[in-house]
């Protein structure tokens, strides 16, 4: 411990600065990766023994399940993790999923693919509204290819997104009705409003990408988010922590170091400036600058702060319940898809109404015994019920597991009935779980809900060398959505990188 201490304040020494990353998500390491590829030293301390977080995969058994995110996104050319990809000097071991997923309601089938002619043909009056948001996504991909320095962070954020929008003009024009409307007053105007099924399909779809439903979601993150299959899913081999693992391994090669099992429990700070961060096996590290991969509450906790209005975010945002099942091959083999969308034929969606399914693929026999297949089952779920029953109790606490089991094993045997007598082994997971395996306050996973531009976090703190990454920050959740994210925070660091060098 001594040596390593001594390393970085050696280190420290003789570069002219020393970034530390709390955390090893993907918002983490895409940072760090992106630092020690410019020659910056970096250190990333991870709490647990490996790294990605909701991007991770755990061995149980003879089965390799992915923890939370399965559906790997942002590999296609220009995309964010194939541009990481190229900077870094990666090959990502990646292959495209036949088709993104397919969504079951009740006797509806419907395969997510690139092109939208199944979808038409099921609902013929949407035809309209699709090709619009064909149009507003192609504008979009435009308007923030290389990354678009949103929320502005000054004159020069602003001067570059309005050049943006000069050089689109026209066409740029096009996006400002759509900056303050819903998803649903742009489904409204196209008459679809009025189909429950179609608009159950597309709460559906929004749930999962955007954290909240029609009536809240922005019509310009809904018009990107409903791009998702168009432009491709991907298979990661070996699971989802491929990434996450060959980040890290770029870090280090980079000569920076990933250290795992490092809780970072307080940071020690002058004015407005971070000068140290400590860690729970009692060592302190000075540090020129400091990202941290955390949700906003988990850094005011790390602060000595209480977060903000807890009951609201126990009760607003969302977390996840899971089933991590070892399931026969056959099941997904009939069913024709490795990702299904499960939907209760009544209710909002989340809470077990509606879950998505994912199953590691057929050949890959590194993640599950012959003949199985390791499948991730999640549903949204708000985390104050969790943590409520658990102050009154473990046993109340296993109550309530039980009973969401129960409910997502009925549904799942609903609308997949070859699972009923196929399930081979069972782990279940909740909010709880997530808190304990991410250090994410109360286990709010999955991003901020969007359901504005304008009330965004950026990177910047109230410390000048402190920046958050991670899904908490623009644009929010997925694996492109974090790279995004922290590339956006290493161009402004290092945009004003004259303020870290003491
Ligand atoms: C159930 C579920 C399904 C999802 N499905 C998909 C999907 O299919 N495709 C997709 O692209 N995205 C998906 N997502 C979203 C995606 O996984 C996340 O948006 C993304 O991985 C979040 O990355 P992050 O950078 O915010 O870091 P996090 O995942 O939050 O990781 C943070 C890391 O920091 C560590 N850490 C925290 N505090 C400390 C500390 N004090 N000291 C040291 N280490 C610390 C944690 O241990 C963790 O490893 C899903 C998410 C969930 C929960």
């Amino acid at each position: 411990m001594d040596v390593e201490n001594k390393i970085i304040r050696k280190t420290e020494k003789v570069c002219e600065r020393h970034a530390i990353i709390i955390g090893a998500g993907i918002g983490g390491l895409a940072a760090g990766a992106l630092l020690a590829r410019r020659g910056i030293p970096v250190t990333v301390f991870e709490a647990r023994r490996y790294p990605g977080g909701c991007a991770s995969d755990f061995t149980a058994g003879r089965y390799r399940f992915d923890s939370g995110a399965t559906v790997g996104c942002g590999f296609h050319d220009g995309a964010p993790l194939h541009r990481l990809g190229c900077e870094l000097g990666l090959v990502w071991p990646v292959r495209p999923e036949p088709l993104a997923w397919q969504y079951r309601h009740k006797s509806l089938h419907l395969d997510l693919l690139p092109g939208r002619e199944n979808i038409i043909a099921r609902f013929p009056r949407s035809k309209r509204f699709w090709e619009e948001q064909s149009k507003l996504a192609r504008l979009l991909w435009q308007l923030s290819a290389d990354g678009l320095p949103w929320p502005p962070s000054g004159v020069e954020d602003i001067l570059g997104i309005s050049s943006r929008v000069f050089r689109l003009f026209p066409r740029s024009a096009q996006l400002l009705p759509f900056l303050r409307r819903s998803a649903h007053d742009w489904l409204a105007s196209h008459q679809l409003d009025t189909d429950p099924d179609f608009m159950r399909f597309i709460d559906a779809q929004l749930l999962i990408s955007v954290q909240s439903t029609a009536p809240s979601a922005n019509a310009l993150y809904a018009a990107i988010a409903l791009d998702l299959p168009v432009s491709g899913t991907w298979q990661v081999e070996g699971g989802i922590g491929t990434v996450a693992r060959l980040l890290a391994g770029s870090i280090e090669r980079d000569g920076g170091r990933v250290l795992y099992n490092r809780k970072v429990i307080a940071l020690d700070t002058a004015g407005t400036r971070v000068q140290a961060v400590k860690t729970d096996d009692g060592e302190e590290f000075v540090a020129d600058l400091v990202i941290a991969n955390m949700t906003p509450e988990a850094l005011d906790l790390l602060q000595g702060r209480a977060p903000l209005d807890e009951r609201k975010t126990l009760f607003s945002r969302w977390s996840a319940f899971m089933l991590y099942l070892g399931i026969d091959a056959a099941v997904f083999d009939h069913a024709g898809a490795n990702h299904l969308q499960l939907m209760a034929s009544e209710g909002d969606p989340g809470e077990g109404r509606s879950l998505f399914v994912s199953a590691s693929p057929a050949d890959d026999l590194t993640r599950a015994p012959e003949g199985e297949r390791a499948v991730t089952v999640s549903t949204h779920s708000r985390s104050g019920p969790w943590f409520e029953a658990l102050q009154q109790g473990r046993g109340a606490y296993e109550v309530m597991k039980e009973k969401y089991t129960d409910s997502v094993l009925r549904l799942l045997c609903e609308q997949l009935s070859e699972a009923e007598g196929a399930i081979r082994s069972m782990m279940a997971a909740t909010p709880c779980s997530w808190e304990r395996w991410t250090g994410r306050h109360l286990g709010v996973v999955g991003g901020y809900p969007q359901t504005s531009l304008f009330n965004v976090r950026g990177p910047s703190t109230g410390y000048e060398n402190l920046f958050l990454v991670g899904d908490s920050i623009f644009p929010g959740q997925s694996l492109p959505g974090v790279v995004t994210g922290a590339r956006r925070c290493v161009e402004l660091l290092l945009s004003q990188a004259g303020k870290y060098v003491r």
